[in-house]
């Protein structure tokens, strides 16, 4: 066989599909309602672009080190302190080309071939897929709306066994946009250390909490520190997808190691993102208008599906996400979404990719007025069926 089996097993990204054809379609005029976005549709702020600019200027455009410029690592470093309540040093943080690429180093770090990797489900996309490129085994444990999709201490114990090495935690959640309070944390922490298991800890939608959420990090738990990887990055809470920057952090025992992957794939993540990344940490004002906008999004949405049968919106705790309830409509997920975006073109993104048949994930990552049209066109659809 040519190709390495790893390789070959591997699926397509659904999302990033989903929204290349639903880029596609708006750029040939196509009149699409996008509710598949997996970004924010605000441009990146100006005081960041004028940063990335200015390193351009001044020739800022060669390798920098490894793990990141020390500014940056150290700038990190002081936001995980301050408002993360992890206590670490420069040396302690990772930059890299976007905060898929962390986590999957992350993996790379702690995994063997036929360690188990639990994933609470329904999953981010990428989890099984990456834990599959490091032969190790996904394990999915399920949560449903009844526990408002979240893992407890007691369902995480019954998913572990003696291959058990990693938990890979995600709150606020890509799909479903439950999160944790510290209580719950504190419990699923307790089984974490009793089995002494790693968890990767992505942290990426932390900013978008509503309701008066707070966000508590995994790492900043009681004794949690020396097994956690922290995942963060640029992309959601600054609008810099295509700038590609993230980054992961954790005990000495562990980064030191990891900046290795680093030094012999991708040598370092972009020079004039990471300035641009130094900026954006010198002022976070942008993200709580970001936040209330996304706030009032949510609750339009929210209020223009629950009334209709046939559909259960979730009302999402944080990220800009809406996972939806389908199954009255006796369509699988593939074929409601496919339909959907055909007969009214409305783009979602079938939850069969993060494993709940049955579901979609629709993103609120767009104007009220496309929020307003999009619920129109989804009544007419369910109307219809
Ligand atoms: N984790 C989650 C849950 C995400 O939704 C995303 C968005 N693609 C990422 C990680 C990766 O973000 P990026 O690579 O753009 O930093
Ligand atoms: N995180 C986004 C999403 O879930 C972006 C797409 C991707 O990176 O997979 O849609």
């Amino acid at each position: 066989m040519v190709i390495n089996p790893s390789v070959a097993e591997l699926k397509k990204s659904a999302t990033l599909k989903i929204t290349a054809l639903t880029k596609k379609l708006v750029a040939e005029g196509k009149d699409v309602v996008n509710f598949a976005a997996g970004e924010p549709d605000f441009d990146t702020p100006d005081f960041i672009k004028e940063a990335g600019k200015a390193a351009i200027d001044a020739g800022f455009t060669k390798y920098t080190p490894s793990a990141g410029l020390p500014d940056l690592r150290k700038a990190i470093a002081s936001k995980l302190q301050s408002e993360n309540n992890i206590s670490l040093e420069g040396k302690n943080v990772i930059v890299t080309a976007g905060a898929k690429y962390a986590l999957y180093v992350a993996l790379f770090t702690l995994l063997k071939p036929g360690d188990e990797v639990i994933i609470p489900s329904p999953y981010w996309v990428s989890y099984p897929q990456m834990a599959k490129l490091c032969q190790a085994k996904p394990v999915f444990c399920e949560t449903d709306e009844k526990d408002g999709f979240k893992l407890s201490g007691k369902k995480l114990q019954e998913c572990i066994t003696s291959k058990s090495k990693v938990l890979i935690l995600n709150y606020p959640s890509n799909p479903t946009g439950a999160t944790y309070d510290r209580k719950e944390l504190e419990e699923i922490c307790r089984v974490v250390k009793d089995n002494n298991l790693y968890v990767v800890s992505d942290e990426i939608y932390e900013t978008l909490l509503y309701d008066g959420r707070q966000h508590t990090s995994f790492a900043a738990l009681g004794g949690a520190f020396n097994n956690t990887i922290t995942v963060n990055g640029f992309s959601k809470t600054f609008s810099m997808t295509g700038w590609r920057l993230g980054y992961l952090a954790g005990p000495d025992e562990i980064i030191g190691e990891t900046s290795k992957i680093i030094d012999h794939t991708t040598s370092c993540a972009c020079a004039v993102s990471q300035k641009a990344a130094i900026a954006a940490l010198g002022d976070n004002k942008w993200q709580g208008q970001v936040k209330d906008i996304f706030a009032a999004r949510r609750d339009r949405l929210w209020k223009g599906l629950d009334p209709l049968e046939k559909i259960t919106p979730f009302k999402s705790q944080g990220t800009f996400y809406m996972f939806s309830d389908i199954r009255k409509t006796n369509l699988n997920s593939f074929d409601f979404s496919q339909r959907l975006l055909s007969e009214k073109l409305v783009s979602c993104i079938p939850a069969d990719a993060f494993g709940k048949d049955g579901f979609i994930r629709l993103s609120f990552s767009t104007s009220d007025e496309q929020i307003d049209k999009g619920i129109e066109r989804i009544k007419d659809f369910l109307s219809s069926l």
